[in-house]
């Protein structure tokens, strides 16, 4: 038996009795401690500017479009912090030997939205592929969800002497975020003021996986559409107002206020905003391939007719071809309106969430 199993055997038998003696046992005041010590010194010091730091800009006023999907407080640094802050409880280091637990409470609860269990795959805790982005993993979806299908609570628990923080995963807007070492080194690749900004987007995009409810809870991806650069991934979203849109637009709106950027570092920004924006679907991409299909489909039979168009001696037959060929154009014109017609999609991202009736009520 693994050293994992056995914390596990032993954690569910103590749990029981926590449990059964009361709930509020562990409610007991936990360090404010959110970034783990389990990081090594120099990584630990890039996570921490990156979540506790906001780089002071006030941002630009919202336009229309962005008003209606933000908050529009956000433009206020102390607002962004406590927006995200909010939504996360704990982001600790990816390490092989797996130093946390993740159980479940004996105690049944009567989950929102009973009737909408998850429709995205997670594959019981394995956290492989699913709201990952470049090493960066929100947990607590998965983990709420875990405790959801079985209606009971679910604990995220790290041993480490220094934390030992048990965190009831309550809501998704726990967020548990898993970085790996890989995911920072990748963004120091940029100069520091920049990675930081990176990581803090990524950061608002692990947060924004705490929001939403039932079918759409934690804003699950999707996969990405046929010609898309991800064709086949889960690192698309479908809403306009997901954790992908969410990082390009803070991207956008800092590279706005950022006057002490220079060029390159604004270019840079840029990049990354134009690059996650691509990820948020619009009705022309969701359309692309079925329409893709059709329109080649299309294309041909007019190449088609238009050559026995001309083959042809028969006017009866020439009218016919000459309507059908119309008829194709129209078609192709409609099809073509329809998928350049953007669409926005939103979603409600008020926050699904088991709270007990004197616990702290949701934002
Ligand atoms: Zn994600």
């Amino acid at each position: 038996m693994t050293a994992n199993k056995t914390k596990l055997l032993i954690l569910l038998a103590l749990q029981g009795l926590f449990l059964k003696s009361s709930f509020a046992y562990f409610t007991f005041p936990q360090s404010e401690m959110k970034i783990s010590p389990r990081f090594e010194m120099e990584i630990s010091s890039i996570v921490s500017t990156a979540f506790y730091l906001e780089n002071g800009f006030v941002w630009k006023e919202l336009n229309e479009e962005e008003k209606s999907l933000w908050d529009e407080s956000l433009i206020y640094p102390l607002a962004r912090n406590e927006w995200m802050h909010k939504r996360i409880s704990y982001i600790f280091p990816h390490q092989l030997d797996r130093t946390y637990s993740i159980f479940l409470g004996s105690i049944e609860r009567t989950y929102p939205f009973p009737e909408k269990y998850p429709t995205h795959p997670y594959n019981e805790f394995g956290f492989q592929d699913i709201n990952t982005h470049n090493g960066v993993t929100s947990l607590s979806p998965e983990i709420y969800l875990q405790g959801k299908k079985n209606q009971k609570l679910a604990y995220f628990f790290d041993n480490h002497p220094v934390v030992n923080k048990i965190i009831p995963i309550t809501s998704p807007q726990k967020g548990i975020i898993q970085i790996t070492s890989k995911a920072i080194k990748h963004l120091d690749f940029f100069p520091e003021k920049i990675s930081r900004v990176l990581l803090r987007g990524i950061l608002f995009h692990e947060a924004r996986h705490g929001d939403g409810h039932g079918k759409h809870l934690g804003f699950p991806h999707t996969l990405c559409p046929y010609g898309h650069d991800y064709a086949g991934q889960l690192a698309c979203d479908t809403p306009s107002n997901g954790s992908y849109a969410l990082q390009a637009f803070y991207l956008k709106k800092t590279v706005e206020a950022c006057t002490e950027c220079n060029e390159y570092e604004k270019e840079v920004l840029r990049f990354f905003q134009v690059e996650t924006k691509g990820r948020v679907l619009t009705t022309k991409d969701k359309l692309s391939q079925l329409d893709q299909e059709r329109i080649y489909e299309i294309e041909n039979k007019i190449t088609e007719l238009t050559r026995s168009y001309f083959d042809e001696d028969d006017n009866h037959r020439i009218s016919s071809i000459s309507k059908e060929i119309y008829r194709l154009n129209d078609e192709l014109s409609r099809i073509i309106s329809r998928a350049n017609r953007r669409k926005t999609l939103i979603l409600d991202p008020s926050p699904e969430n088991i709270l007990e009736k004197d616990e702290e009520q949701p934002f």
